[in-house]
């Protein structure tokens, strides 16, 4: 500042250039415009007013046998490579066991159709995310409306938020995934060697106001998605109904996938 108490053109070059930093630090999502979802309960005016959350009915899920509804069509529409080997296998949503899934939950009375059904698993969006905490980086962060999002740009595949998620919700692209896309869905980024990636519910169709695309796919209506804080929502009637269980609950993550027993 000069004597008067006006800027000078050194102070204003400073300014400028700090100002100019911390934008290129902001993640790109926050620079976006928020978008309006008026199909699960009152339409509201931003994303900072919604509180997205997953509800997967069990019982409905294990009426289908071998069912693939939901992993295929988040595989195509997320561009997901198959490599062949579960070693180097990308997941978004995938099933596991029961009593895999729910190791604190399973005794010898558990119904019998749910151990032999498997269950739908992807990222939680846990409210307090280790995965987010631990990236150095900033590639991954939580939005407002409770989205873990990813930056695929700013990954420098040092793999600390894998180690950190214990959910084994989290991927690692060792080799080139684009030779491996069975059809490229150019409306969606695909990935590059030594990226991390993980389920995204569906961030991009929910800006256009479309649920994410495993429930719609879900045959068996068995997966129920939607912002808790809505007052006409369905998801949040569900839960408020139905017993429900979370993943690892104990851990204090607080996942917002909840199963619906
Ligand atoms: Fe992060 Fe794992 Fe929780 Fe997803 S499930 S938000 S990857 S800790």
């Amino acid at each position: 500042m000069n004597k008067r108490g006006r800027m000078d053109r050194r102070s204003f070059l400073k300014l400028a250039g700090l100002s100019f930093t911390g934008l290129a630090f902001q993640p790109l999502a926050d620079l976006l415009p928020k978008t309006v979802f008026a199909k699960d309960g009152l339409p509201t005016e931003t994303l900072a007013l919604q509180k997205w959350a997953m509800a997967v009915d069990l019982n409905l899920c294990s009426k289908k046998d071998n069912c693939r509804d939901c992993i295929d069509a988040c595989t195509r529409i997320h561009n997901i490579p198959d490599f062949g080997n579960p070693k180097d296998e990308i997941k978004w949503i995938w099933t596991a066991p029961y009593k895999d899934v729910f190791k604190d939950q399973a005794h010898a009375f558990t119904k019998e159709i749910l151990l032999k059904a498997p269950v739908p698993v992807m990222c939680n969006h846990c409210e307090h995310p280790p995965c987010v905490k631990v990236c150095p980086t900033k590639a991954t962060w939580k939005r407002e409306d409770g989205i873990v999002m990813m930056d695929y740009h700013r990954c420098i595949g040092c793999r600390y938020c894998m180690a950190a998620c214990p959910y084994g919700a989290r991927s690692f692209n060792w080799r080139n995934p684009r030779p491996f896309i069975k059809s490229i869905n150019e409306g969606f980024p695909t990935r590059t060697k030594g990226v991390v990636e993980k389920c995204n519910f569906c961030e991009e169709r929910l800006a256009k106001g479309l649920m994410p695309a495993c429930v719609e796919a879900c045959s068996q209506k068995a997966l129920t998605f939607g912002d808790i804080r809505a007052p006409r929502s369905k998801v949040k009637a569900l839960l408020s109904r139905r017993y429900s269980i979370q993943r690892r609950a104990y851990l204090g993550t607080e996942p917002v996938v909840y199963y619906l027993l």
